[in-house]
């Protein structure tokens, strides 16, 4: 049995078989003394990718319909392009080189044509072209194209995954994953808490794995390669415990989120799917907090249209009947990378050219979501959020084109509906105008996780700073506090839709500081329920996590320049009142 330790994503058991996903660079040699042998190469290549494209396409179009099939149609019909076969036989016969070189210079050289066009079609054409010849690079120097469909469920050993891939695997088949590379805050671990399964990073990992029996244990931050019998058999039964365990929360389905003394706060569900609403259903959610749009593009191999978009909002709009839906516009950029957006590297990406910032540079993009959002309106209670708000006049212009979008679809007769509007708090600055940015919208939702990142000074990708990424840090409570006094003031109800929100040892803190609600994981609902109902925030004791405003003098804030009354006392009642003001400005 070989035991390695990583830090653990979420606590839980996992069983199954390893499945190492092979992203080595294989050497790729520049020529072949054999011309007639690489066009073999070639060849049998261009044959197996077909094959692969068909049976991707066959796939989706059961799972996702024809329509999102049709992507891999266009690739199939691409590697047959003349041109495109033409510059790698050229390759090949003239100049002696080998099969991979010359699908890799051919590949290179379309794509970059096809990203300097105008025309954003054929603009987006640039990463299928990279995508059919990384395929049949793989094919040719015998590289992993990723997890092969498997009938029997999984875990994932890999280097990394980047947020695309994660959201590119099997969710029903994938049991956990564990990685060298990642960090406890990244998008690809939040994604594995919102999966529910457990997860390992900065583990020694090894190809030798593969196919080996696993046990990841999330408790003890572990994977056991081959385990002896014994603690397969302690392990499965813990697993099977944590399983009844969830099962008892079931009880706790159709009540209120309570405490003791009669305080209410709603809890809401993250998600990024629209294959998630099932979890969100069956937690008994009362709304959708966040719903990461951006997984939808990066799921897509190419911009997705209105009317896919359109589709997937009014599914979850239609299904949620009548809850709350929030739908964050595309928070694209920094980790999440989708190669069609052909966004320039970046020094430092995390302060760089994402969110908001390109879509208001990028208004067709933007546009394009915000009409399918007001269309999606019309079938259920959708709310409108946009991320990395650091100004009032980012706001406003969003509101703006938000504007323009409903007059123009008014214009086309097209059904709308009325959408809240609110932003996210996740910047500094954006806590510091709280008041006036609360005087545009109807909610504040606190994405702590850049909230954090950016108070701290702490990039959230990387894993040496993991031990400084204080999520309890005073300052970042402050903040928190400070957002929600500012919101109250001006009838904005706000929540956290950031992993914070899910910390239980802090939801009598959120609770005394008069959070209207909080987001997390499908899974996570029925526990904070839980924790909820158990609370007595009248009783006489103090909580004891420290919270911001009991902080020792010398670290109190600042006075504030605008006299800051304490937060409206909702007394016993629900706070739920402030939902549903009218602010369209
Ligand atoms: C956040 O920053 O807290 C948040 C919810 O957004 P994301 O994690 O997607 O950046
Ligand atoms: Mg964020």
């Amino acid at each position: 049995m070989i035991t390695a330790t990583g830090k653990s994503i979420l606590k839980g058991i996992a069983i199954g078989k390893v499945k190492f996903l092979a992203k080595k660079q294989a050497e790729i040699k520049e020529t072949a003394a054999n011309p007639a042998a690489e066009m073999k190469r070639y060849e049998d290549a261009r044959a197996l990718a077909t094959e692969q494209l068909q049976a991707l396409y066959d796939k989706a179009a059961v799972e996702a319909g024809e329509e999102h099939a049709a992507i891999f149609e266009i690739h199939m019909m691409m590697l047959e392009d003349d041109d495109y076969v033409e510059s790698i036989t050229d390759l090949i016969n003239s100049e002696g080189k080998t099969a991979e070189f010359a699908v890799k210079t051919t590949g290179e050289n379309f794509a970059e044509m096809f990203a300097s066009m105008d025309d954003e079609y054929m603009k987006a054409r640039s990463a299928d072209v990279r995508d059919i010849s990384s395929r049949m690079v793989n094919i040719l120097t015998g590289a992993d194209t990723g997890p092969a469909d498997s009938d029997e469920p999984f875990i994932i050993v890999a280097e990394d995954l980047a947020p695309s891939e994660t959201v590119q695997l099997d969710k029903s088949k994938l049991l956990g994953f564990v990685t060298r590379l990642g960090s406890t805050n990244s998008h690809t671990a939040i994604l594995a808490r919102n999966m529910n399964i457990p997860a390992l990073i900065g583990t020694e990992i090894s190809e030798d794995w593969d196919g080996k029996m696993a046990i990841i244990d999330g408790y003890k931050s572990c994977i056991y390669i081959e385990p002896e019998e014994e603690l397969l058999k302690t392990l499965d039964e813990k697993r099977i415990f944590d399983l009844e365990q969830r099962d008892m929360l079931q009880q706790l389905k159709g009540l209120p989120n309570v405490t003791l003394d009669g305080t209410e706060i709603n809890v809401y569900a993250i998600i990024g799917n629209v294959s998630d609403v099932g979890m969100v259903l069956d937690n008994d959610a009362g709304g959708i907090g966040l719903f990461r749009s951006e997984f939808i593009y990066l799921n897509s191999k190419t911009f997705p249209t209105e009317d896919e978009q359109f589709g997937i909002y009014k599914k979850v709009a239609e299904a949620l009947g009548g809850k709350k839906v929030i739908i964050r516009t595309l928070d694209i950029g920094a980790d999440k990378q989708a190669d069609y957006f052909n966004l320039p590297k970046e020094e430092n990406p995390a302060l760089g050219y994402r969110a908001i910032r390109i879509c208001l540079t990028q208004r067709d993009i933007f546009k394009t979501q915000i009409r399918a959002i007001l269309r999606a309106a019309a079938f259920g209670k959708v709310s409108i959020m946009f991320p990395m708000i650091i100004s009032v006049s980012e706001v406003k212009e969003a509101k703006a084109i938000l504007e323009e979008c409903r007059q123009e679809l008014i214009a086309e007769s097209k059904e709308i509906g009325e959408v809240e509007i609110g932003i996210m708090i996740e910047t500094p600055a954006a806590v510091m105008l709280a008041d006036e940015l609360a005087e545009e919208v109807e909610f504040f939702s606190i994405g702590t996780n850049d909230l954090t990142q950016y108070t701290l000074a702490i990039d959230r990708q990387n894993p040496k700073l993991d031990p400084f990424y204080d999520s309890h840090h005073p300052a970042v409570l402050r903040l928190i506090e400070k957002t929600v006094q500012a919101g109250h003031r001006h009838n904005c109800w706000v929540g956290i839709c950031g992993e914070l929100g899910a910390d239980t040892t802090l939801t009598e803190t959120f609770l005394r500081m008069g959070l209207d609600e909080l987001s997390v994981n499908p899974d996570g609902i029925l526990g904070l329920r839980k924790v909820i109902r158990e609370l007595d925030l009248g009783a006489a004791k103090e909580p004891e996590k420290k919270t911001p405003s009991e902080a020792p003098a010398e670290e109190a804030p600042a006075p504030a320049e605008t006299p800051e009354p304490e937060p409206e006392k909702q007394g016993k009642k629900s706070r739920f009142s402030l939902f549903g003001k009218n602010k369209n400005k």
